[in-house]
């Protein structure tokens, strides 16, 4: 099942959804019940180099969640 990122406009958080792509272009509640969000585009669908993002690669720069530690 496709994966989908939200991002709250409301408390600023993003969160993810896991639903059928038939129900993509649905709103989604974040998980403090706001319901003023939107829909983010997939990262997996993200390829080579991203403006602003750290690199994914190149050796532990001190990111967090690299390793799995993260929460
Ligand atoms: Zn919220």
């Amino acid at each position: 099942m496709p994966r989908y990122e939200f991002r709250c406009r409301t408390c600023d958080d993003t969160f993810e959804v896991d639903r059928p792509m038939a129900r993509s272009g649905e709103p989604a509640s974040c998980p403090d019940g706001h319901d003023d969000t939107v829909k983010l585009l997939s990262a997996v669908a993200v390829g080579g180099t991203a403006a602003g993002a750290p690199a994914p690669s190149g050796g532990g720069g001190g990111g967090c969640c690299g390793g799995g530690r993260c929460g």
